[in-house]
């Protein structure tokens, strides 16, 4: 029984929490308060922390978040960072303080700029994500696991045709990174063709899906078309009848995006959820509950025997 108990758990899928950084100190407190509160309940395998692109202020609180999750709450974490219309230096101190805090996990991304500006390019500064995993790579050898952003839908604004955008994505695995995340997306038909794209481009590290619950309906609509991505037929029958009513959108949605993730799961191309929490408790754990993913009180009682991360590979 202990045998097949040890198997079911190794092949269950795992998960993992994105949070953003809050804007104000007692934002920040209370955010460490709770991602400590959902590592304890639920037991993620890692949790990200943005970066805000152009490495002003806020990006400052991202280094201290990252130093503080993985070095004082233990947990396992991965640093995003830009790399456009940012000094290198400000990229060398935010990759050493990562470094001393023991984070062994970067998200290199180009970064957007302000809403309603361009960016001028930085003298000596990067110009795409490949530079910056080329820079980590060259400087910091395999001390960090590199992961790059993917999009199954394409970079809004940008209309490269698909297979120019994989070529792109091809050229950040071949710089080096080992993982892909990618953005949000409600269509599973399309995330599994383009997963499938993707493997017969030869690129073969752990794809992770990018997750957002559905928490109101204004906040579903806004999103998805902030990412410029498809909404499938069914999400809006279900949702637009109901969309005064944020308890039933937060029930119906969890449905829907569980239903989503089961498929994607089936697909065979992904073993992990990486849930944008949008610094929220409650509808990431919804998803979990519905998909019996949470750990039980055995294992929440256990010793923290956590499953290696998605790209490790010892
Ligand atoms: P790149 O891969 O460099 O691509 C940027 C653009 O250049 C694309 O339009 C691409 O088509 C084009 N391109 C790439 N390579 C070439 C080439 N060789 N020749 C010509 N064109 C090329 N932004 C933040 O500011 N902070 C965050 O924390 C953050 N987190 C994110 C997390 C995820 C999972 C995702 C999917 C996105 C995130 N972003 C974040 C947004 C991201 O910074 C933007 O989408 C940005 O516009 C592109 O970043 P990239 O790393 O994909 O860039």
């Amino acid at each position: 029984e202990k045998l097949q108990k040890q198997r079911e758990k190794s092949s269950k899928p795992t998960f993992s929490y994105e949070y953003f950084v809050p804007k104000t100190t007692q934002g920040v407190q209370n955010l460490y308060d709770r991602m400590d509160r959902m590592y304890e309940s639920s037991l993620p395998q890692f949790i990200d922390i943005t970066w805000n692109a152009g490495g002003g202020v806020l990006s400052r609180l991202s280094t201290d978040l990252v130093s503080t999750a993985q070095s004082v709450l233990g947990l396992e974490t991965c640093m995003h960072l830009t790399c456009t219309n940012m000094p290198v230096s400000r990229i060398d101190e935010a990759l050493q303080s990562a470094y001393d805090s023991g984070c062994q996990n970067i998200l290199a991304l180009r970064g957007d700029p302000p809403v309603n500006s361009e960016w001028t390019q930085v003298q000596g500064g990067f110009k795409y994500a490949k530079d910056l995993v080329k820079y980590i790579r060259a400087k910091y050898r395999d001390h960090f696991d590199i992961g790059v952003a993917g999009y199954p839908e394409g970079h809004p604004g940008d209309d490269t045709d698909d297979s120019e955008l994989i070529d792109y994505l091809k050229q950040k695995v071949d710089a080096g990174a080992s993982f892909v995340i990618t953005q949000m997306f409600y269509d599973a038909d399309i995330f599994i063709k383009w997963c499938k794209k993707v493997r017969e481009a030869g690129i073969d590290i752990p794809i992770i899906p990018g997750i957002m619950p559905i928490t109101t309906y204004a906040a579903f609509l806004r999103r998805a078309q902030w990412c410029d991505i498809h909404i499938p037929d069914e999400f809006m029958k279900q949702l637009e009848p109901i969309k005064d009513d944020d308890q039933q959108v937060r029930e119906t949605g969890t449905s829907l995006v569980v239903d989503m993730c089961q498929r994607i799961l089936d697909s065979g191309y992904v073993t992990h959820l990486h849930l944008y929490t949008m610094n929220l408790e409650k509808a990431p754990l919804m998803i979990l509950e519905r998909m019996n993913l949470l750990p039980d009180q055995e294992e929440l009682d256990g010793e923290n025997t956590l499953a290696m991360l998605p790209w490790r590979k010892s």
